[in-house]
């Protein structure tokens, strides 16, 4: 059974342009509970551990200067099949092939300052969700 939560990142770009707001709202308007919430400041080291996946890409040193180069908004998007719904609302990687309506396509700058995260599988939601945020800071609708 899919999962209920992903997490999802506002990126730098997103935030300095203030679109929190605008983001957050069509979070909301597209059936997803916010079930924790927090701005914060990213590390290199915390950036580094987050994108490790990505370590061998020649992309990963710009996108880690980026992650790190101003406040970051993190949170817990829960609705039913979260993962898949919130990669629809995100859209493409690259903001130039996303869909009209798609976050990435309203608030994206380009490829690599694409305006949110969102986790990729159920696995690793957990492990997002759990990188930034203790159980007592989740008031999850689901009862997980
Ligand atoms: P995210 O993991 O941030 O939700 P994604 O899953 O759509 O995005 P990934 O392939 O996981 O895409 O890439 C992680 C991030 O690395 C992208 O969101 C983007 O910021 C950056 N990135 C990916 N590909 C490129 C590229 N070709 N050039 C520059 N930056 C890139
Ligand atoms: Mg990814």
């Amino acid at each position: 059974m899919a999962g209920t939560k992903t997490l999802t990142i506002i990126k730098p770009g997103a935030v300095r342009n203030e679109f929190i707001g605008p983001i957050l709202a069509k979070i909301n308007a597209n059936g997803f509970h916010i079930a924790a919430l927090k701005l914060i400041r990213l590390t290199r080291e915390q950036a580094e551990r987050f994108y490790a996946v990505h370590r061998e890409k020649q992309f990963f040193e710009n996108l880690i200067s980026f992650m790190a180069s101003g406040q970051v908004v993190v949170a817990i998007l829960e609705k039913e099949n979260a993962v898949a719904d919130y990669r629809r609302l995100m859209g493409s990687t690259d903001p130039l092939k996303a869909e009209e309506g798609t976050i990435r396509k309203m608030f994206a700058e380009n490829i690599e300052r694409n305006a949110v995260h969102g986790s990729d599988s159920d696995e690793n939601a957990e492990i997002e969700c759990d990188f930034f945020f203790a159980r007592s800071e989740r008031f999850s609708n689901f009862t997980d």
